[in-house]
């Protein structure tokens, strides 16, 4: 789709070594509060998904023109890949740097924010004036499935799971942190954890949530589209309460609780496990259609016994990517702007869920 810009790619060098032949030397680094950023062109470049959640502006990009929208009110912005002139309310603009696609990130230079954004929208967008409530999970655990000497499935192009699964963790990782959600993660790199520990990490972290990243795969090779798990209730929730029970402390507020039996014990949890498995299918719910809003081909939510969700003693949801097995989505999984993508639209759907928890716990107090 790029070739019919090749005119402008074949400029595009001799304007970038042109700019950063004036401005070498002369460039400082100011920090940058809020936003993670990427050294490209020679200058900070930062995310314009982040840099519009931030500030309230709804933005598009078209993958196959190639182009940018940005609006908010009566103001729109137009940008194209690769390209350093922009239309502000229909007014033409020259950015010192190109907007460029970074990691699968649409990416705009750090400039184009305190020049174009701030000055146009010069008030300061609070969250709070908005309608929507916001973020009331604070920890999420991210599980990026198999890894090390457990490549998960392989595609038939060579694709390992493991490698789309981690990547994907870390993206959903850094798009969390930059809504100021905790994360913890049960892998970082290319290492075996065993089940256990991965559910022992998630249990000890007191987080909110548990996601844990897989690709599919199955012999049938058409078979294709996203899917999202949560325990199945074959599984026992008396006996995962007993074994819960006996293994872990129940931390209680009250003293009387303090001597409590075992049986107690086993009742409470087992009442923990019957509520987690609802807020499960309530958050695997959010993400479906988020996805299937964002045009992702969606299989929908379904029922499994998952020994990584069976253990997790909160709600907990294993999400399938898409099939490595299936050609064309296995091209799809390789491309990081799907990764991306994806990665998004599960923070979407978290985001859904988690306002939907606090108009619950709003609707309970009236
Ligand atoms: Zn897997």
């Amino acid at each position: 789709m790029r070739e019919n810009k090749t005119l402008f790619i074949f400029f595009l060098p001799v304007i970038c070594c042109l700019l950063s032949a004036i401005l070498t030397g002369c460039v400082t680094v100011p920090s940058r509060p809020g936003y993670s950023t990427y050294n490209l062109h020679g200058a900070a470049y930062i995310s314009l998904a982040q840099l519009c959640n931030s500030r309230g502006i709804d933005w598009q990009y078209d993958i196959f023109t190639q182009t940018v929208t940005l609006q908010k009110g009566l103001h729109h912005i137009n940008m194209r890949i690769q390209d350093t002139l922009i239309l502000v309310d229909g007014a033409a603009r020259r950015l010192e740097r190109p907007v460029d696609i970074y990691n699968g990130m649409v990416v705009v230079p750090y400039s184009f924010k305190e020049r174009t954004i701030d000055s146009l929208f010069s008030q300061a967008y609070s969250p709070s004036s908005q309608t929507l409530p916001s973020i009331t999970i604070k920890k999420v655990v991210i599980d990026a499935g198999h890894g090390g000497k457990d490549a998960g499935a392989i595609g038939r192009t060579g694709l390992r799971e493991k490698d789309v699964n981690l990547d994907i963790a870390k993206r959903l990782a850094r798009l969390l942190r930059e809504k100021g959600i905790e994360v913890v993660m049960t892998r970082i790199s290319d290492i075996y954890v065993s089940l256990e520990k991965r559910v022992a990490i998630a249990n000890n972290s007191g987080a909110d949530i548990f996601i844990s990243i897989h690709s599919n795969a199955n012999r049938v090779r058409s078979l294709s589209g996203f899917e999202v798990y949560y325990v199945s209730s074959t599984v026992s929730d008396s006996r995962r309460a007993i074994s819960a029970a006996t293994n872990v402390p129940l931390r209680l507020a009250s003293a009387s609780f303090a001597s409590n039996s075992f049986d107690l014990k086993a009742i409470l949890w087992d009442m923990i496990y019957t509520a987690n498995r609802a807020e499960s299918i309530e958050l695997a719910r959010s993400i479906c259609r988020k996805m299937d809003r964002n045009g992702v081909k969606v299989l929908g939510v379904k029922a499994a016994r998952f020994e990584v969700l069976r253990g997790a003693r909160m709600p907990a949801v294993l999400i399938e990517v898409g099939f490595v097995s299936n050609l064309s989505e296995e091209r799809m999984l390789r491309n990081s702007y799907f990764r991306e993508r994806i990665s998004e639209t599960i923070v979407a759907g978290i985001q859904d869920y988690s306002r939907n928890c606090e108009l619950t716990a709003i609707a309970r107090k009236r």
